[in-house]
Formats: C-alpha cells, sequence, structure tokens
C-alpha cells in the first residue's frame, strides 16, 4: 500500500552525564543526538526494513544535517523534509533524576519544526503513503496539524492507516485546540500505543481494562500498551490479549524507548507479521535503545533485533 510515513519534530538532544534535579546549574552534556519523537518512530521503522518517509523540517545547520543524514543512511524516504533557510533546528536538553524520571528543556517552539507546512513534495509522499504515525508530541507544534490532516485524508483515500502514540510530555504545551485534536486522531486510529497512565488519558476513563474497553469502542482496532521494564501487552477487540515480556538489560538511557518499541511494532505489523513477531520485535528494539545513550542511537537493524533477541534472556 505504500510507506508508512511519521509527521513532526525533528531536533538534536543534548543529555547530562550527571543524575540530579534540572538544569539550574552547569552540566557535563553529551550530544548533539538526532532526536524528535516522530524522527526515532521513523528511523526504527526504516531500520527494520519498513518503507519509510519522514515529514517535517530542519534549519539549514549541522543539527539538520545530522538528522537527515542519519535518517537517510537508514533508508528513511527524507524528500517531505523541508530545510529551513531562516530558523534553526531545534534541541531538547535532558537529565536523569535519581527516581528514573526526567526533565527536558525544549528550545523548539522557535524552530524549524515549528513551521513547516503542506508543499508538493509533502503532497507527493502522503500521496504514496500506506499508513500514518503521529506522536502527540507533535500536536503541540504550531504548523503540523494542518499538515498532519491533510496527510490523513491522503492516507485513507489509498485504503490506509493511522496509528497514534500519545507520547504526551508535561514540558509541552496541550492547549484545548491540542486536546479536542488528540480527542479526534483518538477516535480515528486503528492502533493505539500508549504507555502508563496515557491510556487511561487517551480513553478519558479510569481502570486499564474500563480504558481498553472505551477504545474499542470508539474504532480502536489494536491497543499496544507500553509498559516500560515489564514489556508490553497487545489488546484485540476480540479480547485476545498478548502478553510479552520485557528482555532483561542494563537500562543507561530510557529515552526513545517507546518510539523504537513502535517505528518497529508498526513495521513488523506492516510486514505481515503476527501480533506477538511484531511484540517481540517492539520490545527488543525499546530494550536494545536503553542500553545505549542517545535517543535513536540503539535503533537496530532486522539482523540486530534477530541477534539481539537470540542472545538476551526475557524477564518474567
Ligand atoms: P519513552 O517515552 O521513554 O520513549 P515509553 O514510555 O513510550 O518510552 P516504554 O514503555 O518505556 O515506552 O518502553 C517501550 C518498550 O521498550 C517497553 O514496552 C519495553 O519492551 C522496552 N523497554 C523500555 N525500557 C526497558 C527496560 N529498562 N528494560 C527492558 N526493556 C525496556
Amino acid at each position: 500500500l505504500g510507506p508508512t510515513i511519521c509527521v513532526g519534530e525533528i531536533l538534536v538532544e543534548i543529555v547530562a552525564t550527571t543524575v540530579g534535579d534540572g538544569f539550574t546549574e552547569a552540566q557535563p552534556l553529551v550530544g548533539p543526538y538526532p532526536s524528535g519523537a516522530p524522527a526515532i518512530f521513523i528511523d526504527q521503522c526504516g531500520r527494520i526494513g519498513g518503507a519509510a518517509a519522514m515529514i517535517g523540517a530542519v534549519g539549514d545547520d549541522d543539527f539538520g544535517r545530522a538528522n537527515l543524514d542519519r535518517l537517510r543512511r537508514d533508508g528513511v524516504d527524507v524528500s517531505g523534509v523541508a530545510v529551513d533557510p531562516d530558523w534553526p533546528t531545534g534541541s531538547a536538553f535532558v537529565r536523569y533524576r535519581a527516581d528514573a524520571s526526567r526533565d527536558f528543556v525544549y528550545n523548539i517552539a522557535t524552530s524549524a519544526a515549528a513551521r513547516f507546512g503542506w508543499t508538493e513534495a509533502v503532497a507527493a509522499v502522503a500521496g504514496r503513503a500506506g499508513h500514518l504515525h503521529v506522536m502527540g508530541s507533535a500536536l503541540s507544534m504550531p504548523g503540523a496539524w494542518p499538515v498532519i490532516e491533510k496527510a490523513l485524508v491522503s492516507v485513507r483515500l489509498r485504503g490506509g492507516t493511522l496509528s497514534l502514540d500519545p507520547n504526551l510530555r508535561k514540558e509541552l504545551k496541550y492547549d484545548t485546540e491540542t486536546e479536542t485534536r488528540f480527542d479526534r486522531l483518538v477516535g480515528q486510529a486503528d492502533l493505539l500505543l500508549p504507555s502508563g497512565e496515557e491510556l487511561e488519558r487517551a480513553a478519558g476513563v479510569e481502570g486499564e481494562a474500563a480504558a481498553v474497553a472505551r477504545l474499542f469502542e470508539r474504532g480502536a482496532k489494536e491497543i499496544v500498551l507500553k509498559r516500560g521494564a515489564e514489556g508490553a501487552t497487545c489488546f484485540q477487540p476480540d479480547g485476545t490479549r498478548t502478553d510479552a515480556p520485557a528482555f532483561a538489560v542494563k537500562e543507561l538511557d530510557p529515552t526513545g524507548a517507546g518510539d523504537c518499541f513502535g517505528g518497529a511494532y508498526v513495521a513488523c505489523r506492516r510486514l505481515g507479521m503476527t501480533v506477538e513477531e511484531a511484540l517481540t520485535y517492539g520490545c527488543a528494539a525499546g530494550a536494545r535503545n536503553v542500553t545505549v545513550r542517545g535517543p535513536m542511537e540503539g535503533a537496530g537493524t532486522r539482523a540486530e533485533l534477530d541477534a539481539f533477541i537470540r542472545n538476551t534472556a526475557r524477564r518474567g
């Protein structure tokens, strides 16, 4: 049916190497690493061998070039990524707290990621796509919504599908309009990939079972709940529940696990794999990625993930 496309922010991430609260004092940092949840998703999708294309924008700078080089190297079509001559590529600084939660400082509101639009190049990419994946974080980018809406119409006209990862970040602004957009996408998504409390937030009801039931009533055909070091669970409307244990790894940098999971899961399902197989690749992609510093540095090719699956024990 055509490639999987993802619309949204492309940025670089800079990571503090010390653990602690926030960024009010000078920190040793590493990076820049190619990043942005939609970019991580599509990179993992491309690495696993699913046809993949990105829609977004970077600045005409080294941060932008680092992202474009990475995506191209990993087989992602970047013809729908604009190079903004005036605004820079955005950045995110991340520091981990002792309890494993994270603080982000985002510089993206006035970056290229905030103001890309529908162009002929974007229309061409969307016009041959078979699946659209949306990250909730992209909904807070001014400019992204009209592109997402048009891309969805284009994909639906071809009989294609939609997946949504809520990917809510406390640092990004979700105003009433963003909430409405989010809710509309929840009602249209074939596949939902929430983690933790995002399941209940997307459904608007409390309790895992009630939230899952509600989302099926609203039209979802598959719900995959990501549970971090506990693995993941797929729910299907006929009541089938498939649990996948996590791989036993030492977590070095959790950022990007969910995006890599999603990129692998969607690519595998679109390649015709069963829920069980796709969950195995998704869990492997997420686990492999947390062992390496940098949000997409641990994304794996199909061969790398096969080797990881063979050589890594599973929890539980
Ligand atoms: P993020 O927002 O950090 O990108 P997320 O909350 O969307 O992540 P997670 O549930 O943290 O998603 O991770 C996705 C998948 O990656 C999990 O379902 C699991 O299979 C794998 N994973 C994540 N963290 C670990 C870990 N510490 N050990 C093993 N596997 C992990």
